[in-house]
């Protein structure tokens, strides 16, 4: 089976005979059980649901990982995670990463007595040169977010494997339609679910996916010790957003590489962040270790004030947090997403003010490209507003 095939072909209720083609949603709390004794298949839905264990199993499928476990939160993944560390251990981190990522590394894991060496993951020698005798997890996000950056999966595997520690992949950017860090050689992969595995904006999820059983079963053990699993109705939201993973990233790349092409070659805009530029060193990377870039993007005007116009005067990207819904999205990290990045680490993280991250929809991407250049019109008086022939002003 392919992997557009296997996001459909799965037992959807194992053991069922009825068969449905939909996995029930177990909206229950405990199971009874034989006798007093024990012995069922479930017991309580903290440690294990029949809905969510379809979704985990399928999770690992279609990463290639022996163990899926699915979360309330791509946070409660990553904290999962991070279970792993003991006080006197170190993780290894980029500096291009989830604003909420920072908050959990640097607010959170200190405490714990667990620390954090920051690295520019795309350079290999500056990973080498932070990893430690206590190094345990090298976390990595690529593409990152929001700037895009494309790290070598492989050589950090490699890496991270030199120095005694696992590499963990956040792959929330691509998903595993696009990459799939485990056949890299990761030894963990994370996702925010709410973003493309949902891919409608009306869960937040997250999941992790281990490639050997034995971590899977340390991070299940904490799992149920922690209580921070996905709900049944949650978990079927995921299962019915993931059949139609391909249908919408591919789609949506197609009209993010579009968007790319305008943003690059529009005088108002002093950068893009896309690692899909043929000729780029990131394109190279990628295509090594992905089947495309995505389709989120971000770009530089050079001024906040120019980048905040643009944003404001947007109609068909609604101004929201989060990607990877079919609804195109625009935001200012800096001011959103990333605002609980620690201002001590502003500067090694140098998220510039002015920075706008897009996630492109299902739209007609004709309506998102009119819309963009009607927006960047806004903000650049050279530019001649395109009428739309919208009701409302821009
Ligand atoms: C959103 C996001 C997270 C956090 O996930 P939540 O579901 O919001 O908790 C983690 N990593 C990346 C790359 C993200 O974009």
């Amino acid at each position: 089976m392919r992997f557009d095939t296997e996001l459909l072909h799965f037992d959807a209720s194992p053991g069922d005979p009825c068969r449905p083609v939909s996995t029930p949603i177990y909206q229950t709390a405990t199971f009874e059980q034989p006798g007093p004794e024990g012995g069922g298949a479930f017991d309580y839905s903290r440690s294990g649901n029949p809905t969510r264990a379809v979704l985990e199993r399928q999770l690992a499928r279609l990463e290639r990982g022996a163990r899926g476990l699915a979360f309330a939160s791509g946070m409660a993944a990553l904290a999962n995670v991070a279970r792993l560390l003991r006080a006197g251990d170190e993780i290894v981190a980029g500096r291009d990463l989830y604003g909420g990522t920072f908050r959990l590394l640097a607010g959170v894991l200190p405490a714990q007595g667990i620390s954090v060496r920051w690295a520019d993951t795309t350079d290999r020698d500056a990973v080498a040169a932070a990893l430690g005798p206590r190094t345990r997890l090298v976390l990595v996000e690529s593409p990152s977010n929001p700037r895009l950056e494309v790290s070598d999966l492989r050589a950090l595997a490699a890496a991270a494997h030199d120095a005694g520690a696992l590499l963990v992949a956040d792959n929330s950017l691509l998903s595993p339609r696009l990459q799939r860090p485990l056949e890299l050689g990761a030894d963990l992969v994370v996702h925010s679910a709410t973003k493309w595995l949902g891919g409608h904006a009306d869960v937040t999820a997250g999941a992790v996916i281990a490639r050997e059983p034995g971590i899977g079963e340390r991070l299940a053990w904490f799992q149920n010790a922690e209580g921070n699993a996905l709900g049944p109705f949650d978990s079927w939201l995921l299962l019915r957003g993931l059949k139609t993973l391909s249908l919408r990233v591919e789609r949506q790349q197609r009209t993010a590489r579009r968007l790319a092409r305008r943003l690059a070659a529009h005088p108002a805009v002093t950068r893009v962040h896309w690692p899909g530029f043929p000729g780029s060193p990131a394109r190279g990377l990628l295509r090594a270790q992905a089947r495309g870039p995505g389709a989120v993007l971000s770009f530089e005007t050079g001024s906040e004030e120019a980048s905040l116009r643009i944003v404001r005067a947007l109609r068909r990207f609604k101004v929201t947090v989060s990607f990877g819904s079919v609804g195109s999205t625009a935001s200012l990290p800096c001011r959103m997403s990333h605002a609980s990045v620690p201002p001590e680490l502003r500067d090694p993280v140098r998220l510039p003010p002015d920075l706008v991250r897009l996630s492109a929809g299902i739209e007609d991407p004709r309506d998102l490209e009119a819309d963009l250049a009607r927006a960047l019109g806004v903000s650049c008086a050279t530019e001649p507003v395109e009428d739309l022939g919208d009701d409302g002003p821009p």
